[in-house]
């Protein structure tokens, strides 16, 4: 955010808001736990605030504070839509499109408000009046506390805002240790646990609530996983029929894709599930150095995300959506081996 974005914010938020607070859909703890964040900022200041959320989340993400406030676009439609229409200011949170929040786009589009996003993914849009977008960032939580930093309220953060800016750096950095974590991220969590966050509660409310059907689940997704060594790769694919079997809940999959990583020489990692409702194939992406996943699944998978954590989409079977990733893959072999 450069000091003409300063000044803008200060003025903007120098007279009483009411202010809509929207993360992407399917929102992860630092889309949440920035979004939660700022509402509890945004109500110190003074302002009316309220966070809505494209459709649902991980039950993992359901203790942080502030989370009974959360309206639910799918569930709570008309609410989700007064809120956004007679929003004075809108914040768009850990998202760099309008495409990221599904059916509510269009409601985003028609809406009067002034847009100000906070984001740290590639190649942001331009829609907002004001855009602080940082792909260094660790996260965007760590870019909400730099926000509060650079209007001068630090004193702002309580406990509650603490716990939901920790909670999303944490997430989102793969507790400390993705490439993204600075020295930088380290000084504004420290300063977090500070001002109250919790961490080791943190870590065990999100990491240490599995239930035993989740765990089976990862045990029938590392069986499945397909080791490609001569393309330093490795692929996990579930079926809608494994999830059923295993009574997958949102989230229950949520860092399966990491594991092909953990293998020695893997550089390339994804995670093909089956999603019958929505008749497409969703596909979570991951690599270590420099190998783009982000262009990966721009280019080939309607998707996109970081150089190192990418997402993407296919609207084919299962076994064509496979076949058609080991053709692409023959064309990366010396991408992948440089
Ligand atoms: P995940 O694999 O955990 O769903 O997402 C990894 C990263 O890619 C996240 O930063 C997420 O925001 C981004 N991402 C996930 N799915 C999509 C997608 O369909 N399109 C784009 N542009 N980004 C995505
Ligand atoms: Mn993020």
């Amino acid at each position: 955010m450069n000091s003409a974005d300063i000044t803008t914010v200060k003025s903007i938020l120098s007279q009483p808001q009411k202010i809509a607070i929207i993360p992407h859909r399917n929102p992860d703890g630092d889309a949440m736990g920035s979004c939660l964040a700022l509402y509890g900022f945004l109500r110190a200041m003074g302002h009316t605030a309220q966070v809505v959320a494209p459709n649902d989340y991980p039950k993992f993400l359901k203790w942080m504070p502030g989370n009974d406030t959360v309206i639910n676009f799918e569930r709570e439609n008309p609410k989700a839509k007064e809120v956004i229409n007679g929003a004075s200011v809108i914040f768009t949170l850990d998202f760099n499109d309008l495409s990221r929040v599904g059916q509510m786009e269009s409601v985003l589009k028609e809406a009067e408000a002034d847009f100000i996003m906070i984001d740290h993914h590639q190649q942001p849009s331009d829609y907002a009046k004001v855009t602080y977008s940082d792909v260094t960032m660790s996260s965007t939580c760590e870019m909400v506390y730099n926000f509060i930093a650079l209007l001068g309220e630090t004193d702002q953060i309580d406990a509650d805002i603490a716990t939901n800016l920790y909670t999303g750096i944490m997430t989102d950095t793969g507790s400390f240790k993705y490439r993204s974590t600075s020295s930088k991220t380290h000084r504004v969590v420290a300063e977090l646990i500070d001002k109250g966050a919790d961490n080791m509660e943190i870590h065990q409310k999100v990491f240490d609530t599995n239930s035993p059907s989740r765990l089976h689940l990862l045990g029938v997704a590392l069986s499945n996983m397909v080791i490609l060594p001569e393309f330093r790769t490795a692929y996990i694919t579930l079926s809608q029929d494994e999830l059923d079997q295993y009574n997958f809940k949102k989230g229950d999959t949520e860092g399966f894709v990491n594991y092909g990583l953990t293998l020695e020489g893997i550089i390339f990692a994804l995670i093909f599930i089956e999603n019958r409702e929505e008749g497409i194939i969703k596909i979570s992406l991951r690599s270590v150095g420099d190998f783009s996943v982000n262009e990966f699944a721009r280019e080939h998978f309607n998707g996109g995300g970081h150089t190192n954590a990418a997402g993407g989409r296919s609207e084919t079977s299962m076994e064509e959506t496979i076949s058609k990733f080991n053709d692409i893959l023959k064309t990366y072999k010396d991408k992948l081996n440089p």
